[in-house]
């Protein structure tokens, strides 16, 4: 019998972070009351800039390690520009989480919503489907992150780290290429592209070699290369062409905003990082501290990153119900902005949080899922 019980570290967090927690853990337990087959249960952690602020710590005692124990984690929104460390830098719990649980794969779905606002004019854009895997552990951000904060600035001269290990790039292709597998199953191009600048950087090439040797072991799906500045353009000419790109950090950070860009922006983007052994969900957006308490967050980019968590618990511990409540709610919110339902004020449309959350609750509890 598969996994049927899940637990789930919820970290709200700061701004619109519990403001959208709230409205995805309502949805997703309206698509979990419909669907059945599945529990969940929910422990919350306290974490970020205003538990910093409270308590001069970022996450509560003995956080990480209960986040660490649970099947998912899922972030709100973690951090406030006006609280920073004593250091000066923000603050960002977050950041440790994805570096102890070693959670290298960043997925970004870039999909077209019919009836979501399009930035490109030509109608194939309503058919961009396409998801950027970003590496997430090392990179260029290699020593931005927590691996090496010697200095490495003076007054004349400024240097960073960009570091490429066989072992996640073997792994985060490898994730890349059976999602484009699964993809398939559902109408996907079944094609994955390595992003890079392999005809610059010995490094860059190095990921290009890796990527080539784990794509022989997929020789069912469609391998490509594009240097960076070549797919930045094409992400903008055909982006419905696209279907899996995997690549490494700093290129993902932008490509993937880009991206997210041409489907309706911050308030759509979820996203999720996994690793071998833990998974983590959040929006992509941060804590919008312009916006927070006045009901005008959308909520749809936790509300989809809710059902990307039930989608992998679903697909990796092969609950089938699991998989069929996160459809369940990607399909509440097609079928939200096809008939004019879902209307954010984040697209000058007239529903704040509160009205949004409702509609797709009646979204979740009408839709058909045929
Ligand atoms: P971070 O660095 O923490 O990711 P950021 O500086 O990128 O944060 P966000 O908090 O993502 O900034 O927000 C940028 C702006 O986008 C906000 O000021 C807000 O107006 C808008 N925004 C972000 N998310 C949403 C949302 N869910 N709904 C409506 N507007 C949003």
């Amino acid at each position: 019998m598969s996994k049927d019980h899940f637990e789930i570290a919820i970290l709200a967090g700061d701004g619109i972070g519990t403001e959208v927690t709230e409205a995805t853990f309502a949805v997703v337990e309206a698509a979990r009351a419909r669907i059945g087959g599945f529990s969940l249960q929910q422990t919350n952690i306290l974490a970020g800039a205003g538990y910093y602020r409270d308590t001069g710590k970022d996450i509560e005692a003995d956080g990480e390690e209960r986040a660490g124990k649970a099947d998912a984690m899922y972030i709100g929104a973690i951090g406030l520009p006006a609280i920073r460390a004593v250091d000066g830098t923000e603050i960002a719990p977050h950041l440790r989480l994805r570096e102890r649980f070693q959670l290298y794969a960043g997925v970004r779905p870039v999909k077209a919503y019919k009836g979501a606002p399009r930035i490109l004019l030509d109608e194939q854009a309503n058919n961009i489907d396409m998801v950027i895997i970003r590496e997430c552990t090392e990179g260029l951000f290699y020593t931005a992150a927590v691996h090496d904060r010697s200095p490495k600035t003076n007054a004349d001269e400024a240097r960073e780290t960009l570091r490429i290990t066989r072992s996640v790039t073997e792994r985060l292709c490898d994730f890349a290429f059976r999602l484009a597998e699964r993809r398939a199953q559902s109408g996907g191009k079944n094609m994955v592209t390595c992003v890079d600048k392999a005809n610059v950087f010995q490094a860059f090439a190095f990921f290009r070699k890796i990527f080539d040797e784990r794509a022989a072991h997929f020789p069912d799906i469609k391998s490509s290369h594009a240097y960076v500045d070549a797919q930045a353009l094409e992400l903008v000419k055909k982006p419905w062409a696209l279907d899996v790109l995997v690549m490494e950090n700093i290129f993902g950070d932008i490509l993937s905003d880009l991206a997210g860009g041409l489907v309706g922006g911050m308030g759509m983007a979820a996203s999720a990082e996994i690793g071998d052994n833990h998974c983590l969900f959040q929006p992509a957006h941060g804590s919008a501290p312009d916006i927070m308490g006045q009901d005008k967050a959308n909520p749809l980019a936790a509300i989809l990153s809710g059902a990307m968590m039930l989608d992998w618990l679903g697909w990796q511990a092969g609950n089938q119900k699991m998989v069929d409540a996160a459809r369940l709610i990607e399909k509440a919110v097609e079928d939200g902005f096809a008939d004019g339902g879902l209307r954010p004020m984040e697209f000058g449309g007239d529903m704040g949080l509160k009205d949004m959350t409702k509609a797709v609750l009646a979204y979740t509890s009408k839709t058909d899922l045929a």
